[in-house]
């Protein structure tokens, strides 16, 4: 069956890229078509910050730049036209209040993700936007290097102006994010970088920390080595968990750790407990609190760096007698603690993968996507936009800022 309408504009996919280039297109008076797979749109958006949504976050455009992989600074562009001064003015003018929390984290002060994605269909249906869910793209459209248009297998040939495929990653495919897009792209030309997880959580078998499960710490810089370089940091929060660690820091390092495992490395973890800290002056740290505490045995005094539950598994580590009395530790002892409070070492044996990672790494090459307008530049007329692109980012409102910008300067255009 073919569809006898026109579009100027066929979005695939209902995420945050997705409504958010419907809207701009429909705001700009264009005869706009958004169609999601699933039978509603935003069903990864209503995950998103435990149910919250952290939409964005108050960094600078190069403290953002600087939250994301290698291929961070494409993002320049379409973060100098919408940024996260214009999101915040687009929720506000929608009527939704927003909240700043720890770490310039911005989520709807409802604590609603809904409330989002309510705001983004309003929006949608206030410019004119069609959207039509349980609409599958399984194809587009080229006719003389230039995008003509989708099929479906509901519908058909759907004709357009333009197309803008905002399909996701391949992270929590039970959203409807399954990869699709990738091989929709591929079949246009483009040059898929290979897509993984990252912001997974880590998986250890290390006995150094079995038994520790629901134990936190409080800002620890992460660093993953091979034991010869490191391959990545991170610092904030850790978690432990039944198979290993989770939390923003263990998270954010995930991406790394699954290359340099997949390389075939031995990788593990290194902890440090007081970020800018190095072994002279945690020795110093120790020599001077046992200097004031000289009966408090050795466990007592490493309260001072974390929870009592840990404290154990890093005397242990350290192979010092817990409780020997503060004033009759060596000076061997003092720098053996000193180099594990630098650099704790827990073995990886993995990360999680498609069904736990928020978000993939990979997708389609920047380098074949314009970085203002998110046209192929092998097709013309079709654009790309959100984490379908090879754009990864931290926790912390990263990822969603660079899709609702990537959607923007698509739309847009
Ligand atoms: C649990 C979880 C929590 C997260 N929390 C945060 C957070 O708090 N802050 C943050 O910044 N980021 C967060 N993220 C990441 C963020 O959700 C994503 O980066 C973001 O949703 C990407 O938006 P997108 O529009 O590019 O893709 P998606 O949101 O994945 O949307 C893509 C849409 O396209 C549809 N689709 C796919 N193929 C087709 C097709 N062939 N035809 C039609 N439709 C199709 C899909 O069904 C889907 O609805 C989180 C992710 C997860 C999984």
């Amino acid at each position: 069956m073919s569809n006898s309408v026109t579009y100027d504009v066929v979005v695939v996919g209902g995420g945050p890229a997705g409504l958010m280039a419907a809207i701009a297109a429909g705001s700009a008076g264009r005869r706009t078509l958004l169609c999601e797979k699933m039978p509603s749109p935003g069903r990864k958006l209503l995950l998103t910050g435990n149910g919250r949504c952290n939409l964005t976050n108050t960094g600078d455009r190069e403290q953002f730049i600087g939250h994301f992989s290698a291929t961070g600074p494409f993002l320049r562009n379409c973060f100098a036209a919408f940024f996260n001064d214009s999101l915040r003015a687009f929720f506000t003018a929608l009527g939704v209040r927003l909240r700043e929390e720890e770490g310039g984290k911005i989520y709807p002060a409802s604590g609603k993700a809904r409330d989002i994605l309510g705001a983004l269909l309003h929006a949608a249906q206030k410019n004119g936007v069609a959207v039509r869910p349980g609409e599958e793209i399984a194809e587009i459209i080229v006719r003389d290097g230039a995008a003509a248009g989708v099929v479906t297998a509901r519908s058909g040939a759907i004709a357009a102006a333009k197309v803008v495929v905002c399909a996701g990653g391949m992270t929590y495919p039970q959203t409807g994010s399954s990869g699709s897009g990738y091989e929709l792209a591929r079949r246009c030309g483009h040059r898929i970088v290979e897509p993984r997880p990252a912001l997974a959580p880590l998986y250890s078998d290390d006995p150094a920390v079995a038994g520790l499960q629901g134990v936190s710490l409080r800002n620890v810089e992460a660093r993953v080595t091979d034991g010869a370089r490191i391959h990545g940091a991170d610092t904030g929060d850790i978690l432990f968990t039944h198979n290993g660690l989770s939390g923003p820091a263990a998270l954010n390092v995930s991406g790394d750790v699954y290359d340099h495992l997949r390389g075939g490395a031995h990788i593990s973890l290194l902890l440090n407990f007081r970020p800018g800290t190095g072994v002279e002056g945690y020795e110093k740290l120790i020599a001077a609190a046992a200097a004031e505490n000289p009966v408090k045995s050795v466990k007592n005094l490493l309260r001072m760096f974390f929870p009592d539950r840990f404290a154990a598994a890093f005397v242990a580590a350290c192979g010092v007698d817990g409780e020997r009395k503060a004033s009759q530790v060596s000076r061997e002892d003092r720098r053996k603690i000193a180099e594990r409070l630098f650099g704790f070492r827990i073995m990886l044996r993995g990360t999680g993968g498609a069904g736990e990672a928020m978000v993939t790494r990979g997708g389609v090459s920047v380098d074949e996507v314009n970085p203002k307008t998110m046209e192929s530049k092998l097709v013309k007329r079709l654009h790309f936009a959100g984490e379908l692109l090879d754009i990864d980012g931290k926790s912390g409102g990263y990822n969603l800022q660079a899709a609702f910008s990537t959607g923007y300067a698509a739309g847009m255009a």
